[in-house]
């Protein structure tokens, strides 16, 4: 099987900067690996460590994302592929998606299966894997937790809604956005080795055949009028139980019932 995972180099704070244009300003900003990324990653590894695969980790970014790179090839993954080139910035999530999807068609062939995160937690539209499946004319499952069982060229997955945990089974090749809260294994010493020696296959628009106009800025038909921080139209309220009472619990859910005004 092969599998490709998106993973994104996104800034590790909540104090966030805007530039003039609203676009966030990720100047001195620490960076780290999108968390649900971590997790798409550690699910393809199980897949590789049960059934067998080839994984292969992407990122789209600045030279400075081949850190998530070099994370993911220490733990485990086979190969990497950094997009980077200065026509790819200021693009909004059609491009992004459109440059990731066209890597696929271009230099990694038949993909069995994409891994993407549900969402980054800087732009956190959860747009980019949607529209790469739609990119690429193949099927796409998002909100899945788990991926329970490989067989015969279909994939069992299970999703939590807010109404149901359904279980659905997708015939390869698949797009799925990954949301569970798995734990991401640690790299091994050997790892960090690997990944010291060998990094990745950069890519920039040259290796690609797509037009400058479907790229960056210029290919991206997304633009940010207002950013704001929601009001906070309600004032909490502090009640105070015994830690082991079932009668607390209760009285708690009778007050989120009237506060909901959900109460017949
Ligand atoms: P989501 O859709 O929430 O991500 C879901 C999953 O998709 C991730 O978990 C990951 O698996 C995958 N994914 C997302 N992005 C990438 C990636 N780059 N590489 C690999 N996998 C990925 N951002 C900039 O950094 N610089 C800019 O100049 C810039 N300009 C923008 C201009 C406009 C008008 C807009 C609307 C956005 C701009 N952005 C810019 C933000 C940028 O579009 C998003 O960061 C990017 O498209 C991903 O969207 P998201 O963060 O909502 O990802």
């Amino acid at each position: 099987m092969n599998i490709v995972v998106f993973i994104k180099q996104v800034p590790d704070t909540t104090d966030i900067k805007w530039t003039e244009n609203n676009t966030i300003d990720r100047n001195g900003l620490e960076s780290i690996l999108n968390p649900k990324d971590g997790v798409a990653l550690e699910t393809a590894l199980r897949l590789k460590d049960r059934y067998g695969a080839k994984v292969t980790a992407v990122t789209m970014g600045p030279f400075q994302a081949e850190a998530v790179l070099r994370l993911a090839l220490a733990m485990g993954a086979d190969d990497a592929f950094l997009l980077t080139d200065r026509k790819f910035s200021g693009a909004d999530t059609v491009a992004t998606a459109r440059v990731l999807a066209q890597l696929i068609k271009d230099k990694l062939g038949d993909t069995d299966l994409i891994l993407c995160g549900q969402v980054a937690i800087d732009g956190e539209t959860g747009q980019v894997g949607p529209s790469v499946a739609a990119q690429l004319n193949i099927p796409q499952l998002t909100y899945v937790d788990e991926i329970l069982m490989f067989e015969d060229n279909k994939l069992t997955v299970k999703k939590e809604t807010e109404q149901y945990i359904e279980t659905i089974s997708a015939e390869l090749p698949v797009l799925i956005c990954v949301n569970s809260e798995l734990e991401p294994r640690l790299p091994k010493i050997d790892g960090y080795i690997k990944a010291q020696q060998y990094c990745c296959n950069t890519v920039n628009m040259e290796g690609l055949t797509i037009e400058q106009d479907k790229v960056g800025l210029k290919g991206s038909p997304t633009y940010v009028s207002k950013v704001f921080k929601p009001e906070n139209k309600h004032q909490g309220e502090t009640e105070n139980f015994s830690a082991d009472s079932a009668a607390a619990a209760w009285h708690l859910k009778e007050k989120i019932i009237d506060y909901m005004g959900l109460r017949k």
